[in-house]
């Protein structure tokens, strides 16, 4: 590489956090030829990303000035597939040139056009993945392989074990229902209703494998959960697991759908609004209500996300599940044809922007 390029930040704003990235030309200090060097191929832009940008993320990077910057500063993005373009000198690496690899931890920064590595242990390689998925496995992938098997492992899942999750668009949502559907467990998703809400639904069902999928007003309608939800389910459904990524009034309807003993798992709250939950539940129905962070599993245990992503390339492998590609709208970032500016604008834009997921595509 020439010259490298990142998107940098060194201050936090609420109100409008793309006001704060500027895009830095600088040279690494490290020396090239001891590191592993790699090409970004594509990142998303997740909310968690737009958090860290507006202050507001309990885990934020080392502010630095290491890219020739006036002021300490961290390059924006947690995750992002790159490819590996050359490999320490004289040293063995489990990697080869070309193998295309994903950051282990959070805070690497991955909005640049290269990135520089020590070790080994700090990339897993996500070989066989197309684009959109490697970009989304690190972050939503693993989230959603850890949510399902790591609570699911003892079940021994039978015909009608369910879980139920609320924003079944998201695109966590998605890859929990195809995985879900893989280990034999039957998915209720609730979306937030909408004019076109049985296209949508048609989708989660026929493409993203939900066994069914119900709006937000019938989560918190007591007839219709009275009357038309048993049908739904069938005889004897064992709701056992809900996730909740919505808060307030989503998550006590999801909660209150749960079995005896259940479990709900609270991983995003994009309502804003405070999770509440029936005292009844908890006293009269045994509910385990708990925090669920991607971010700290793996700060925990790095190896955790190691295998996630193993099986997650598996089930993909195996046709279990499919690429969010048409799902996203890619943003090309072509250093041949655009200026600086131009990246910056494109990448802004897609903060600003809301609705479907944005991969910049370099
Ligand atoms: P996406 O951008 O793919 O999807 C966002 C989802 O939120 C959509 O389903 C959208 O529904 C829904 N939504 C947006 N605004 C609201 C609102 N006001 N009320 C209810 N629903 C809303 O998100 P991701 O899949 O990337 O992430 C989903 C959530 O999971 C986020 O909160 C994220 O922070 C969290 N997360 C947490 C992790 C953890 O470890 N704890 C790891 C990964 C993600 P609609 O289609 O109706 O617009």
């Amino acid at each position: 590489p020439t010259t490298f390029k990142s998107i940098i930040y060194s201050n936090h704003n609420l109100e409008d956090c793309s006001s704060v990235l500027s895009l830095q030309n600088y040279q690494p200090k490290q020396n090239l030829s001891k590191s592993i060097v790699v090409r970004t191929l594509a990142f998303p832009i997740n909310p968690s990303d737009i958090n860290q940008l507006q202050g507001v993320y309990p885990s934020l990077p080392d502010k630095t000035y290491d890219y020739s910057t006036s002021e300490p500063s961290a390059i924006a993005g947690n995750e992002g597939v790159f490819e590996v373009i050359s490999l320490p000198e004289n040293k063995s690496s489990s990697f080869k040139i070309g193998d295309w690899v994903i950051p282990i931890r959070s805070n690497q920064g991955t909005w640049s056009n290269y990135r520089l590595f020590d070790r080994d242990n700090e990339l897993v390689k996500v070989n066989g993945l197309d684009i959109y998925t490697a970009a989304t496995v690190g972050v939503n992938g693993c989230t959603a392989y850890q949510l399902v098997n790591d609570y699911i492992k003892d079940w021994n899942p039978k015909e009608n074990d369910w879980l139920v999750q609320n924003a079944g668009t998201s695109g966590v949502s998605k890859f929990v229902t195809q995985i879900a559907k893989a280990k034999g467990i039957n998915s209720l998703s609730v979306i937030r209703d909408r004019d076109n809400f049985e296209e949508v639904a048609k989708t989660l069902e026929e493409k993203f494998g939900a066994t069914k999928v119900i709006s937000e007003s019938q989560n918190y309608d007591k007839e219709f959960n009275k009357t038309i939800l048993p049908k739904f389910l069938g005889p004897n459904p064992n709701i056992k697991l809900a996730l909740n990524s919505v808060g307030g009034k989503s998550s006590g309807a999801i909660a209150r759908k749960l079995q005896r003993d259940g479990l709900m798992l609270t991983y995003g709250g994009m309502s804003k609004q405070p999770v509440t939950l029936p005292t009844s539940l908890h006293i009269f129905k045994g509910l385990t209500s708990k925090g669920f962070w991607i971010t700290d599993n793996v700060k925990r245990n790095p190896e955790s996300k190691i295998e996630a992503v193993h099986e997650f390339v598996k089930l993909y492998t195996n046709g279990d599940i499919i690429s969010p590609k048409d799902e996203i709208i890619p943003l090309t970032w072509d250093v041949k044809k655009f200026t600086d500016e131009q990246v910056l604008d494109l990448v802004k834009d897609g903060i600003n922007s809301t609705g479907k997921k944005k991969l910049v595509v370099l």
